[in-house]
């Protein structure tokens, strides 16, 4: 791939808030220098930043990548007829469409700035997912959402057979896909529709491989509360007493939780996924993030679907879960910048597992993002450019996007995929899925 050196960036600092003009050498995938000034030799790619800022891209930890193609069509619904209604929608969706979909998904991910995003689907489609990942240049870690509990007429049931044999088929041709940019996991729904047998043969799966383990927590108050009636504990306690939390779990979500359970996520390093969009539109309910931050939890975010989220825009979903926390606690230094910022970068990178990424520093992976805060005019003073991008902007405000070394968008255009071209066929495929829609 070759050198590129990113001349005059601002890179912002987490820590201190503050933004040291640099230069960034990237060799290949990775940042191999960071300094003041670092001479081209003739041979490398230059790009002049321009005192644009600098920031690690971001990492979306919970996502339903399909769910693009649903945005809209189930807005107001109370939580149980809302997956009722997506299940019966998914059903509907063709190869084609679960490609068109996913791909929308990542682009709008790239645009708002996220290069990493961990994704519960399908396995009926994955092969057109694993292709639409990968042609949007993303990196990704993809798990199957097995269910063996009918937790509703609609619940797909499957066997524990049946999952390990899909979660084999699917790490055996594609983990590992594209120099690592494609990662397999398990993905079980959640306590409400998923037995003991199928996490724990699940977690044993992922845990002699290597892999994420990405599930759902206590996201429906009344859900949770029939896990308790079923399993006699609440939903962290269930999945902590059953062997099932540890660094490389993701726990989407994790609203209807017991103060001792922050605790048992605590002990074992587990990773809860801090989803407010969802959780605010259909009522879920909110996650005790500022004290499970207070703990030294390490919270993440997610868009999570856009049938419940309606947005892949991670600056919108952390300002989001920021002003919730500080309203619910009353503490306004609750979800503070740096925590945040932090959220959406080096937490996800470290919950999926990934050792160099989400910080720019030397040796890290080259996901890198440049701000533009210039051409939007409720964004104006470039000292407090960190806290105007979180509380007064959108991912529209990233212009330029690095993954894995290679410039994917420049000026807020993709460079790999004709944007305008994929629009249309969405809108050709969205208007046949609609028809069908409107018989559900
Ligand atoms: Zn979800």
């Amino acid at each position: 791939m070759g050198k590129t050196i990113i001349k005059n960036c601002d890179i912002a600092d987490f820590d201190t808030l503050k933004y040291d003009r640099k230069d960034i050498l990237i060799e290949d995938d990775l940042i191999v220098k960071i300094a003041d000034s670092v001479p081209a030799e003739g041979n490398e790619t230059v790009i002049d930043a321009a005192g644009k800022m600098a920031l690690p891209a971001f990492v979306d930890c919970h996502a339903h990548l399909l769910q693009s193609f649903y945005k809209g069509y189930m807005d107001d619904y109370p939580i149980t007829d809302w997956l009722v209604r997506l299940f019966h929608a998914e059903d509907l969706a063709t190869e084609e469409d679960n490609y068109y979909a996913v791909l929308l998904s990542c682009m709008q991910g790239l645009r708002f700035g996220t290069t990493t995003i961990n994704d519960m689907g399908g396995y009926r489609f994955i092969d057109s997912t694993v292709q639409a990942v990968r042609d949007a240049g993303m990196r990704a870690t993809l798990g199957v959402s097995h269910t063996d509990v009918a937790e509703n007429d609609a619940t797909p049931i499957r066997t524990v057979e049946d999952a390990l044999r899909e979660s084999n088929d699917i790490y055996t041709r594609y983990h590992g896909l594209d120099h690592d940019m494609i990662r397999m996991g398990v993905a079980p729904a959640g306590l409400p529709a998923c037995s003991k047998e199928l996490m724990q043969a699940l977690k044993a799966f992922a845990n002699e491989r290597g892999l994420v383990f990405h599930t759902h927590l206590g996201e429906g108050k009344k859900e949770t509360q029939d896990v308790k009636n079923r399993t006699g504990w609440w939903e962290a306690e269930t999945l902590y007493n059953y062997g099932l939390l540890d660094e490389r779990t993701l726990l989407a979500h994790s609203i209807w939780l017991q103060d001792y359970e922050l605790d048992l996520i605590k002990k074992a390093g587990a990773n809860p996924v801090h989803c407010p969009n969802t959780n605010m539109k259909i009522s879920d309910g909110i996650p005790k993030i500022h004290q499970m931050l207070q703990r030294g939890i390490n919270v993440c975010i997610g868009c999570d679907g856009e049938a419940s989220s309606s947005t892949r825009d991670m600056i919108r979903e952390a300002r989001a879960g920021a002003y919730l926390q500080k309203a619910v606690t009353l503490d306004p230094t609750a979800m503070d910048l740096s925590s945040t910022y932090k959220m959406m970068t080096q937490n996800g990178a470290k919950a999926l597992g990934y050792q160099n990424l989400g910080r720019l520093a030397e040796g890290y992976k080259a996901d890198i993002l440049l701000v533009d805060m210039s051409k939007d005019i409720s964004l104006t003073n470039r000292s407090t450019r960190l806290s105007n991008l979180l509380y007064a902007g959108t991912g529209h405000a990233v212009d330029t996007v690095f993954v894995n070394g290679r410039m994917v968008l420049s000026g807020g255009e993709n460079l790999r995929m004709n944007t305008g071209k994929v629009l249309e066929k969405c809108e050709e495929l969205l208007y046949k899925l609609d028809q069908k829609m409107a018989k559900l």
